[in-house]
């Protein structure tokens, strides 16, 4: 795993701090929600920077 600024991709594991967010992220009860496209081809979801679920890659 990678350490630090919320990991990386659980698919490729790029870390999370080398991509660029989409936007500027949602705020939620929970925390600042933000989406990232990986260069795997993944869309990352960040809650408060952490990376909490990731979409599959498209064929
Ligand atoms: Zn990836």
């Amino acid at each position: 795993m990678v350490d630090g600024d919320g990991g990386g991709c659980p698919r490729c594991g790029c870390p999370v701090r080398e991509l660029c967010p989409v936007e500027p992220g949602h705020r939620m009860s929970q925390g600042r929600l933000t989406y990232l496209r990986c260069v795997c081809g993944s869309w990352l979801v960040r809650l408060d920077g952490t990376v909490v679920a990731a979409t599959r890659s498209p064929r």
